[in-house]
């Protein structure tokens, strides 16, 4: 029987046992006030038996004395014939019981052989006062004197009877009160019977049920946890050879290839890079699905953030003769704490929407200040475009997962339809919400809002830090020398403009005079690669640092030598200049550590580094590409292919940074790490740096395990690069 009737009927059960002890309690109770009243009835009846028979053998002596001196007492022989005849009533009233009376309940066997007792005394009194009646003038004294001790006898006996009375009443109320307080016991102990009885099986149901929704959690969390770490898998197994295949493509662009190669070589790797984008997003649906997102929040420059936005999409916006734009509200603080990364996510899903869905015309992304309050700010960022547009029956579904509009343009572009959805949480994430206007066929407008604390003035603390130093620049183009010039004079930097480079090559032992040197790579008389071999004939970059200023792609300006402290694409936004100059200052610092563990090579040029890596990768194409970026980055290396090699190698060798995979197949990265702990001792584990693709994730359990960094995958040289000297200047 399902434990909902049974429980059912033990209530019920109870329930109409309670219901009969209740009404049995209820008819006790009704019987006991009649009992009482009507013994309060007797007493009272008897106590006035008592008074009328003393009233009349008053009235008796003074008619008696009346009528001897021949005074006629007819009157008040009438009177006190209505006195006897309540007596005589109330007397049988007494002994067979009267409703008038309140009697009606019958007396005890005692009581009621009292009450006889007391009848001939009563008998005899009422005979004489009849005889008195008949012939007052015969009534002698004797009879009066037989009739005053008729009624002592009489009032004696009723006054036993009224006491008797009292004590009966008492002895019942005592009784009913005992039997209706036993009564109430009953009913209170079938009440608790009953809550027992349904409570017990209850709280044990309730139990079970807890029971079961926590085993059933248990298997959701499993499972979810299977999902999530599937997911994970999965897109480890995919992103790892993309990794791969856009880390080769890379290397690949930046050999000596022919127009076509080129672009066969583009086209793989913006493949690959879309690729990637799609496993990123269900990477990212998974986690936000599951709740394991998290925040990171970090100090950045929104205009910088719009900015790289902008520059990434530019190209694409200007293969289809699209103006992209920015417009900041000028109000808007710059400086923020925040997840930059995922802020620019939101923002790219947009405008790359804006522009896939745009044939003509242009993209707008704007961003303004909504309110403040102390340190907070809200935003409101839109991107306009002049596209198909939206149904705006459409609204409502944009943002659900896995959702297209059913149109030939979006079949065409195809996609996750996850982007809209991640967007929607990410701005959920960052407190905000996100929407949508449209008109179908002249454009949509995405807004969003988001809550930021804005994190004070760094833009003047770098202003700061720059003032008073020196610079030379060095471009043949006379208007970007003159913008060069105003700009860092702006920031306090004295800057001499050369727009030769031949000039420079004759001051080269006065070179020392400038911190840095600004200088463009494409000149007509001597190119940027010959001047910066000139400069670094004399000066170590750490000397006078090289900041180089390039229209070809960042990713195409190898530098094998080492000739440049950084490279900056034309035009150049001032934002990122002034980043840079003070990125490149510090840098110096980074390659004086360098120089410190160099084998006392003093030529920075040639410099290798005498670090002992190891690098632990059970995929080949990663392993390589980490390789090659170490080896680009002036480090040697040893390679192995999983976790026991890698013990294998650490028993025989000392290194100082290991670079290790987190997942790696036969022992992963955090049980490598935990079993080289034993083998080496604690005090002498080399800095392991550990490659994962989700950080957040894996970070905890790496640095317990005795990780020291991570690097989020597709690897990006110059974190390592970050990486390294910032270990290794510590180490020092
Ligand atoms: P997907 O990754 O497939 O583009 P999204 O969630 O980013 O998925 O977008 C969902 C759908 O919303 C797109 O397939 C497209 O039909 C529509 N959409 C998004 N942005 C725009 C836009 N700016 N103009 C027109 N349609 C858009």
């Amino acid at each position: 029987m399902p434990v909902q009737n049974k429980l059912r009927r033990r209530l019920n059960i109870n329930f109409m046992a309670m219901a009969v002890v209740m009404l049995f309690a209820c008819g006790l109770l009704y019987y006991s006030l009649r009992l009482q009243s009507s013994y309060t009835s007797k007493i009272s009846l008897t106590s006035r038996q008592k008074a009328i028979a003393i009233e009349i053998t008053r009235d008796f002596y003074f008619l008696l004395e009346k009528s001897k001196s021949g005074k006629d007492i007819a009157a008040e022989l009438r009177e006190m014939n209505v006195l006897i005849e309540q007596w005589t009533n109330a007397q049988k009233a007494l002994l067979n019981g009267s409703e008038y009376y309140g009697t009606s309940v019958e007396n005890t066997v005692l009581v009621q052989s009292m009450l006889q007792d007391a009848s001939p005394s009563f008998v005899q009194c009422s005979d004489l006062l009849k005889e008195f009646f008949q012939s007052p003038q015969t009534f002698d004294d004797a009879k009066y004197t037989s009739f005053t001790t008729g009624i002592e006898t009489y009032v004696g006996k009723i006054n036993n009877i009224t006491g008797k009375y009292l004590i009966e009443s008492e002895e019942t109320a005592g009784t009913i009160k005992y039997i209706f307080w036993a009564l109430v016991s009953t009913a209170l102990l079938l009440l608790f019977l009953a809550t027992w009885r349904v409570l017990n099986p209850l709280k044990k149901y309730i139990e079970q049920a807890y029971e079961e929704v926590g085993e059933l959690e248990a298997k959701l969390l499993k499972a979810d946890g299977a999902k999530t770490e599937f997911l994970s898998n999965m897109s480890h197994e995919i992103r790892t050879p993309l990794n791969g295949v856009i880390g080769m493509t890379e290397l690949l662009a930046a050999t000596s290839l022919d127009e076509e190669q080129r672009g066969y070589v583009r086209n793989v790797h913006s493949s690959a890079q879309n690729l990637l984008d799609v496993v990123n997003d269900v990477l990212d649906y998974s986690k936000l699905d599951s709740g394991k997102l998290e925040l990171h929040k970090e100090r950045f420059n929104l205009s910088d953030c719009v900015d790289q936005v902008i520059d990434l999409m530019k190209p694409v916006s200007s293969a289809k003769k699209l103006e992209l734009m920015s417009d900041l509200d000028a109000t808007l603080p710059m400086e923020f704490l925040m997840d930059e990364r995922r802020l620019r996510q939101v923002l790219l899903n947009l405008v790359n929407n804006a522009i896939k869905f745009t044939e003509n015309g242009e993209v707008l992304v704007k961003a303004e200040l909504i309110n403040r309050e102390s340190d907070f700010v809200q935003i409101k960022f839109s991107v306009r475009d002049t596209g198909i547009g939206i149904d705006p029956a459409e609204a409502g579904n944009l943002f659900q997962s896995f959702y297209q509009v059913d149109s030939s343009i979006s079949k065409k572009y195809g996609g996750s339809g996850l982007g809209l959805a991640i967007c929607k949480n990410l701005v959920q994430e960052m407190g905000g919400r996100i929407w949508m206007e449209s008109k179908p066929g002249q454009g949509s407008t995405f807004s969003f809002t988001v809550v930021a604390e804005t994190a004070g003035i760094v833009q003047e603390e770098k202003i700061d830090a720059l003032n008073g130093m020196r610079a030379l620049i060095v471009d043949d183009n006379k208007t970007n020398l003159k913008i060069l010039v105003k700009q860092l004079s702006a920031w306090g930097i004295q800057a001499t403009p050369f727009n030769s480079p031949e000039l420079v090559t004759e001051i080269l032992s006065n070179l020392h005079k400038f911190d840095f040197i600004i200088m463009d790579m494409q000149m007509p008389e001597m190119d940027g690669k010959s001047l910066a071999q000139k400069i670094r004939a004399q000066y170590t970059d750490k000397q006078l640092p090289l900041i180089v200023l390039s229209s070809v792609g960042e990713h195409l300006m190898l530098d094998k030598e080492n000739f440049y402290n950084a490279y900056l694409n034309k035009p150049v936004k001032q934002s990122r200049l002034l980043d840079t100059i003070v990125e490149v200052m510090n840098l110096s610092t980074v390659n004086k550590a360098k120089e410190k563990i160099s084998s006392g090579n003093k030529e920075v040029m040639n410099q290798k580094s005498t670090l002992k890596i190891l690098v632990a990768h059970d995929n080949d194409l990663s392993r390589a590409v980490t390789a090659k970026t170490l080896q680009l980055l002036g480090h040697r290396y040893d390679s192995v292919n999983n976790g026991k090699e890698l013990l294998e190698k650490s028993r025989r060798d000392d290194y100082d940074l290991i670079i290790m995979d987190v997942k790696m197949n036969d022992m992963d990265g955090i049980e490598t790490t935990k079993q080289l702990k034993k083998i080496v001792g604690k005090n002498s584990m080399p800095v392991i740096i550990g490659i994962t693709e989700n950080e957040s994730r894996d970070k905890q359990e790496c640095i317990q395990a005795g990780m020291d960094d991570m690097i989020e995958k597709p690897m990006k040289p110059e974190i390592l690069q970050q990486k390294i000297h910032y270990w290794l200047e510590t180490e020092e």
